[in-house]
């Protein structure tokens, strides 16, 4: 994980230049609340394209209705738009929409784009990083969380030792039920990750308005963490489903 200096090229509301291309009234993100006309792309982040605060908390029901709201308002298709660059501008508001409410309503997706808004580069999602590792040769690993060391090297044995049965046409079958259950305990560790996902978005969402910087640092640090042990795991639970299925 690295701290960009550059958090973010994205622009709040306030900067976006607010009239309207076509009755010159104060206009939405997307369209004009006056003539109704769809308006070029503006650089917002997801939260300010959906009017919302950098906050983690969202009410889903509420986010899925102005999507459905703003699906229909943004079709390009919609009483066929006189205007050409109108039509564009239908397409590109659309697919933003489509993007911005599918990152927004999943709890993980949404904390990993605010910590990319705040700057915060995830190891998991960083191209470039990936390339870097590929033009030097060196393979890029995930950190074993320290104190899930043990139970990953015994479950590594005990793939590696049915990988080895399986290839020999034979299976032990209490060996199948020892590895089933660490990947049960493994899923449920994912749960309660989840769920204390949920009590760090809390505490973000009260530094937002009154926290200092150190103390958000120290959050956002805490959730790059939590994130980095959830991603372990699910790529854990992956490589046990691959033995199992194979
Ligand atoms: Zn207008």
């Amino acid at each position: 994980m690295t701290i960009e200096s550059n958090p973010t090229s994205v622009m709040t509301p306030a900067e976006v230049t607010a009239s309207c291309w076509s009755c010159g009234t104060m206009r939405a993100v997307h369209f004009c609340s006056a003539c109704g006309k769809v308006q070029p792309p503006s650089p917002v982040d997801y939260f300010a394209f959906f009017s919302l605060p950098r906050k983690l908390n969202l009410d889903t029901t509420a986010l899925e209705r102005e999507f459905y709201e703003l699906s229909r308002k943004l079709h390009p298709d919609l009483s066929a738009r006189a205007d050409k660059r109108e039509q564009e501008w239908s397409l590109e508001q659309s697919s933003r929409l489509n993007d911005a409410y599918r990152t927004l309503k999943d709890p993980v997706k949404r904390t990993e784009y605010l910590l990319r808004l705040e700057g915060v580069e995830l190891e998991e999602q960083s191209k470039a990083a990936t390339e870097k590792a590929r033009t030097t040769g060196e393979i890029k690993k995930q950190v074993v969380p320290p104190d899930l060391l043990e139970e990953v090297f015994e479950l590594n044995m005990q793939l590696e030792e049915l990988r080895a049965q399986k290839k020999l046409g034979e299976d032990d079958p209490a060996l199948i039920e020892e590895i089933g259950k660490q990947k049960l305990e493994l899923e449920q560790k994912q749960d309660a990750l989840a769920e204390e996902l949920k009590t760090y978005w809390s505490n973000w969402d009260e530094l937002v308005d009154s926290g200092t910087e150190k103390s958000r640092r120290q959050l956002r640090d805490k959730m790059v963490d939590l994130l980095n042990r959830r991603s372990y795991i699910r790529n854990l639970v992956r490589d046990v489903n691959e033995v199992l299925e194979n």
